[in-house]
């Protein structure tokens, strides 16, 4: 048992909300049939998921349109648990829609728990959910690693910084899911665009971060410049058919003896900054490109 009072944090929670939720689903299956609609909801109403939401919510994360979907979710699957209840407590036999609804609403409350459990496994473990790549944890500490060969042996690398252009009015047009989806398969162009054993990363939003090993500016430039083509040539196919197209903007640097990881990260936004007001789908050197 855990105590009521401590707050759990939301990764841990969700195990103890399914649980809970395991048990009341049962506890509700007996009031509505064999016990006429006592106890199940007002007798044992499981409490782990209002903590769960507290805790979510303290750490910003009640926004997110998949816990907003599954606080949803709950709310109507205990709200017809609740009139599957009262009817039976009447002395009438629930319908079987009343019952299945009730059942449907926590089959997909389960689903949602347990995808949202990966998610947050998977955000432990450094990768972003939605796309594969490695998340903004750990990226400072793989560039550091770039950055010390870099010193040592004098080894290039260039950093990409990317960004999605006009990727809100996606949003705004298509819906959220569809955003996501976007997010998920321009992750796809960039991994299949860079050879193995470079670095992708989303740094958050639609913003992704490509780490070149061993590589100079002309040649990353040429990488970029590439991707940035297949990018726009690749159409991304929606599940109703439907397909849409998008660029993004590049700011590309290579590392150089006078800056840091964090001053390099710096000069591949400025690159990134001129390439959106020059007009967006189009890579900058920093530097180079920059004279304006
Ligand atoms: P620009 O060409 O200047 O980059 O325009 P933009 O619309 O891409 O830039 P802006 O920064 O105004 O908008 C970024 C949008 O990205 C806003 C935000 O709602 C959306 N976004 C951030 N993270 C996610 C996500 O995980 N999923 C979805 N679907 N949208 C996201
Ligand atoms: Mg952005
Ligand atoms: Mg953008």
């Amino acid at each position: 048992m855990t105590d009521p009072d401590i707050p759990l944090s939301p990764a841990e929670g969700l195990g103890v909300v399914l649980d809970e939720h395991l048990r009341w689903v049962g506890q509700w299956h007996r009031a509505a049939f064999y016990r006429h609609g006592r106890g199940g909801e007002s007798g044992s109403a499981p409490v782990a998921f209002a903590r769960w939401c507290a805790a979510a919510h303290k750490e910003d994360l009640t926004h997110q349109p998949a816990i907003a979907k599954l606080v949803t979710t709950h709310e109507q699957m205990h709200r017809q648990a609740r009139l599957v209840l009262l009817k039976a407590a009447a002395g009438d036999q629930p319908s079987e829609a009343e019952y299945e609804s009730v059942i449907g609403r926590f089959e997909e409350f389960v689903t949602l728990l347990r995808r949202m459990e990966r998610a947050f496994g998977a955000a432990a473990s450094g990768l972003d959910p939605l796309t594969g790549l490695r998340s903004r944890r750990g990226m400072l500490e793989a560039l550091e690693r770039e950055m010390n060969r870099y010193r040592r042996a004098g080894q290039p690398f260039c950093l990409a910084l990317c960004d999605i252009d006009r990727f809100k009015s996606i949003n705004d047009t298509y819906g959220h899911d569809i955003g996501d989806r976007v997010l998920a398969a321009m992750a796809a162009v960039v991994s299949r665009g860079i050879r193995s054993f470079d670095e992708a990363f989303r740094m958050g939003g639609e913003e992704f971060l490509v780490c070149l090993k061993e590589t100079e500016l002309a040649d990353g430039y040429q990488v970029i410049e590439r991707l940035r083509a297949d990018l726009m040539d690749t159409p991304i196919v929606l599940p109703d058919g439907r397909t849409i197209r998008i660029t993004a903007s590049f700011g590309l640097v290579e590392a150089s003896a006078d800056a840091g990881v964090d001053e390099l990260v710096v000069r591949a936004d400025r690159a990134l900054y001129h390439a959106k007001n020059a007009g967006r789908n189009r890579v900058v050197r920093y530097g180079l490109d920059m004279a304006a």
